[in-house]
């Protein structure tokens, strides 16, 4: 069987362009222009992920995650580390894995410079660094401020709803849930173009409601959201009116999308830069004084929340 060194030099060894130096001594070396962004983020079989699920895409999934977190900051992604807990040195579950990964981070000019790889149940912590010039804040955003929001909300928790038996959806709806949770698309170059015209942002891990409260609680600012105005896929369309949807769309997690306050003044700016990605950008609302998430009917009539709030959609 592979030793552990053998096993790093087959499927984690790449050229580090990006650094004086990567895999293979105690410590990576890294030269940095701007401010260094870190960031990490731990996935563990069963809390996570399923522990058969593809290996390939969990490569994929466990860096992208990490850039969405780049992303919400207004960094450009440059170098990961990767610590591995490895039940058994497994070759077909480590060549699908670092497949996925290395993949991934080539997409996203990123080099893998170090990490550690052990025995133990199943758990995948990746770090990820980048430099910032602008940085996009929780503590940005001002009053008078729109809110936005890119994509759309709720296909990963339809899908994962799909893989609980909670929701049975239609063959062709489920696969596209089923991708938005398994391959998220981190908004790596929306953040970078918005780190020029915007001070705020945040990336939708743990659903809208809960994450804009994140920017109102830092900004120590409130919010008046459309329910109209979000963004639903076709999928969710579907099922926006029924319980288990409208958890999806407004506290369902994973999808990844940004949240992000810009000034009124920006609009035509922020168009652009939809248009220049090819990305939805919806105007959700407004950022106001005070505290909290108000969202509004189409009528304008306050949408009650019930007594624990944006909790009671979890
Ligand atoms: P140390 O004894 O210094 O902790 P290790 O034997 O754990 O070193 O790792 C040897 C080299 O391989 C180090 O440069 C480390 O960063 C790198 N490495 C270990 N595991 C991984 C991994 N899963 N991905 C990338 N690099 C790794
Ligand atoms: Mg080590």
């Amino acid at each position: 069987m592979a030793s552990e060194f053998e096993l790093i030099d087959r499927y984690f060894r790449k050229e580090a362009p990006s650094a004086l130096l990567g895999v293979g001594d105690d410590c990576a070396l890294l030269k940095v222009k701007d401010t260094l962004a870190v960031s990490t983020d731990m996935l563990v079989a069963g809390t996570h992920f399923f522990p058969d699920d593809d290996a390939y895409l969990l490569g994929r999934k466990s860096l992208a995650v990490n850039l969405s977190d780049m992303a919400a900051m207004g960094g450009k992604p440059k170098w990961a580390t990767l610590a591995l807990a490895l039940p058994c040195a497994d070759e077909s579950w480590l060549k699908a894995f670092s497949r996925g990964f290395l993949e991934i981070a080539s997409e996203y000019g990123v080099d893998l410079v170090g990490g550690d790889t052990t025995r133990g149940p199943l758990a995948i912590c990746v770090q990820i660094m980048g430099e910032v010039q602008d940085p996009l804040r929780r503590d940005g955003a001002r009053t008078g401020d729109d809110i936005w929001v890119s994509g759309t909300l709720g296909n990963a928790a339809l899908g994962l709803s799909h893989l609980q038996g909670k929701l049975m959806l239609e063959e062709e709806d489920a696969m596209h849930c089923l991708a938005s949770l398994r391959n998220p698309v981190p908004r790596v170059g929306l953040g970078l173009a918005l780190s020029r015209i915007s001070r705020c942002a945040i990336d939708i891990s743990d659903g809208f409601c809960a994450d804009l409260s994140h920017i109102l609680e830092a900004s120590k600012v409130a919010a008046r959201v459309n329910f109209e105005d979000l963004p639903a896929s076709s999928v969710l369309e579907k099922y926006r009116d029924r319980p288990e949807g409208r958890r999806a769309f407004l506290s369902g997690g994973d999808d990844y999308e940004l949240c992000f306050t810009s000034p009124e003044a920006k609009r035509m700016e922020v168009e652009e830069i939809g248009r220049r990605l090819g990305l939805r950008l919806s105007r959700v609302g407004k950022i106001i004084s005070g505290s909290g998430l108000v969202l509004l009917d189409g009528k304008g009539a306050v949408i009650e929340m019930g007594e624990k709030g944006y909790d009671h959609f979890r």
